[in-house]
């Protein structure tokens, strides 16, 4: 069989209900996801947080336990147990899938106990600057993890291993305490001044020993889950160095390969490529200026400049690079970097990551299944007619026809290796219309379809390879040589 394109997809959205069912669920749909074009999975992170069975994920407690103890309240994790993630794991990679796992660093909540340490306050705008001078706080920083008495690791987490937190217990008091004696790392994003501390208790990772027991427990984490690629979570607020060394070690440590994508969110594009450049390459980031192009367009009522849908892009500028997206578990209605591209727009932005040649494209659960705690409607019907078009037609050599400030479109010639491929796409952010594009020689002197399944009527591609292509208002038609995708 010859190589189909590559397509990931983010099987998690922020309000899955907390019935410890992802698992059962990803391994049980594993084989159909195979079927439909997805060949990778982005698994939400799998550890034990401070919410124990409600958390998403991203409030880290204890890295070692996967749904394995009794701590914060349950065994499971919101998803299910341990054996369940390396069950559905198992299934995934039985049926070709490459799986991806969320690696989520840069803090740690929910400690212990607390210890007495002497901190300044920082400037809550720009990090900077003290607010105050070194003060005696109480800070939750002890991490014991008593109910997994040391199996897999002793490491027990401290003051001395973080660069500060939120939360003064001796004041009750909410600000940024960095701790005496400690620095934010230099090598992070300059959003408000220094933007090493999130939340939670920031990670000090010049600490040796804290550098050592993460990498250490990446070993133990391969070795447990067989995991094959990493997502990495805010990577924007960690030293860059830290995770360059991080990925290098671990991939010369197995002779894996590990690919990997950071989550730096920042719409500028400059601040991705230098991250790039700083990280040797060793990840690929997800394309943050795109999401926003496709939000705007979303919001613009029909008045963007759909000739400008790319530009500022990280898939652009490095197409390598590049994971495109059009929304996620933070862009969703009520999270933190809400950003939600509008429903009309959405089969236009898909088609637009998933049926051009650069990147590589993720599709959202919420997309997907809908996100009921919002009722908003799944897009399965649309989406995998989409993603079909990608696996099976979306080869060769593309043509840009970005000539029209509402209506775009782009042809991709198709190739030997691939039957019938090829393709004709045209879309408008404003009224329907038509285009005249070239789709090259392969598809001349045929009828083409549109598979998206919006317009019924066929297009003739005359000898030469050129045909007048359709799409309605606010719309995409993506016009292929198969009657049915389906068949
Ligand atoms: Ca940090």
């Amino acid at each position: 069989m010859s190589k189909i394109n590559e397509t990931m997809m983010q099987y998690f959205e922020w309000y899955l209900p907390p019935d410890c069912k992802l698992w059962e669920k990803v391994r049980t749909q594993a084989s159909y996801l195979e079927t439909i074009g997805i060949t990778s999975i982005w698994l939400p992170p799998a550890y034990k947080c401070i919410g124990g069975k409600n958390d998403t994920g991203y409030a880290v407690y204890d890295l070692y336990d996967l749904g394995e103890f009794d701590q914060k309240g349950s065994i499971e994790t919101k998803y299910g147990t341990k054996q369940e993630y390396i069950d559905a794991i198992k299934t995934l990679k039985g049926n070709g899938l490459s799986v991806i796992a969320d690696i989520v660093f840069n803090h740690r909540m929910g400690a212990d106990d607390k210890e007495e340490v002497m901190a300044t306050e920082e400037m809550v705008n720009n990090r900077n600057v003290d607010i105050s001078e070194p003060k005696l706080i109480e800070a939750w920083t002890k991490y014991n993890f008593d109910a997994r008495n040391n199996k897999y690791s002793d490491f027990k987490w401290n003051w001395t291993h973080f660069h500060g937190v939120d939360w003064d217990e001796k004041a009750k008091k909410k600000g940024v305490f960095k701790f005496y004696g400690k620095h934010w790392d230099n090598d992070v994003d300059k959003e408000n001044g220094n933007y090493d501390y999130l939340m939670g208790c920031d990670i000090d990772f010049n600490n040796v020993d804290v550098s050592d027991e993460l990498i250490k427990w990446g070993k133990w984490y391969l070795d447990t889950t067989n995991i094959d690629e990493f997502r990495l979570d805010a990577v924007k607020h960690i030293r860059a160095d830290f995770l360059e060394k991080w990925l290098k070690t671990l991939r010369d440590q197995t002779g894996k390969e590990l690919p990997a994508v950071g989550e730096y969110w920042t719409t500028n594009l400059i601040s991705l490529q230098n991250y790039i450049k700083e990280t040797d390459g060793v990840m690929k980031l997800f394309d943050v200026p795109l999401h926003y192009n496709f939000f705007n367009a979303s919001n613009s009522g029909g008045n963007f400049d759909m000739r400008t849908i790319l530009d500022n892009s990280l898939v652009k500028a490095n197409p390598d690079m590049a994971v495109t997206f059009v929304d996620n578990h933070d862009t969703q209605p009520g999270q933190s970097l809400f950003s939600w591209v509008q429903d009309w727009f959405k089969p236009l932005a898909y088609a637009i990551i998933l049926l051009r040649k650069a990147g590589l494209p993720c599709i959202f659960y919420g997309d997907y299944y809908g996100i009921p705690h919002d009722n908003i409607q799944g897009k399965k019907d649309i989406l995998e007619r989409l993603i079909m078009a990608r696996k099976y037609f979306a080869y060769g050599d593309l043509r840009d026809y970005f000539d029209h400030p509402n209506i775009i479109g782009w042809t991709l010639s198709g190739d030997y290796e691939h039957t019938d491929s090829g393709m004709a796409v045209v879309m408008s952010d404003g009224a329907g219309g038509a285009k005249q594009m070239n789709v090259g020689m392969r598809l001349a002197n045929s009828i083409l379809y549109d598979c998206t399944g919006n317009l019924k009527e066929t297009v003739y591609v005359d000898s030469e390879g050129n045909g007048i292509f359709y799409c309605n208002g606010g719309s995409v038609s993506v016009w292929i040589k198969k009657e049915n995708i389906y068949e």
